[in-house]
């Protein structure tokens, strides 16, 4: 019944440890999250390591065993197979806008748009943007300390001309005298 724990291992690094529908991971929630069947094994879905999803346990509680039944019906978005920027779009307020039927269904069925998460992805455009800004930053200071070199070079040129002027001066004084 249980996932073999090398299993187990594969699915969680492949995920990079993070729940594979909503992008929560293992730090944020300071612990392991579940290992969901795509196709649930109760609508005959296998162990295999392609049917297995690294999933929070909101996530998991929201999917429970759905599986769909023909082809009229809605599909939830597999993200093993499809980038989550086919399905939806992320918006300026955290919240999923979907790009898709499959996208619309999954927001509902996994609540992709509850208030936790709109917050924590707020929270990661934030850091996203601390980091950005920070980058910006330390660019600048590194221009200003070329600057300044190029300025402590221009001086010392300067100063070097100044006495060349110098002894010009003391050299055409000498021989007027
Ligand atoms: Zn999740």
């Amino acid at each position: 019944m249980s996932i073999p724990s090398e299993i187990r291992q594969q699915v969680r690094q492949r995920a990079n440890f993070a729940c594979e529908f909503c992008g929560v991971s293992e730090t944020d929630v300071g612990g392991q999250l579940t290992i969901d069947h795509f196709q649930p094994k109760s609508k005959g879905g296998d162990d295999f390591l392609e049917n297995l999803l690294y999933c929070c346990i909101r996530c998991n509680q929201y999917k429970q065993d759905y599986w769909f039944t023909g082809a009229d019906d809605l599909s939830l978005w597999n993200p093993r197979q499809e980038a989550a920027s086919i399905h939806f779009l992320e918006l300026d307020d955290g919240k999923l806008l979907p790009r898709t039927p499959t996208g619309e269904f999954t927001i509902k069925r996994l609540r992709l748009n509850r208030s936790p998460l709109v917050t924590y992805r707020l929270s990661k455009r934030r850091q996203a943007e601390e980091i950005r800004l920070l980058k910006q930053y330390k660019d600048l200071i590194q221009l200003l300390g070329q600057l300044n070199e190029q300025l402590v070079t221009l001086v010392e040129e300067q100063q070097q001309l100044l006495e060349e002027q110098r002894e010009l001066i003391r050299f055409l004084l000498r021989r007027n005298q």
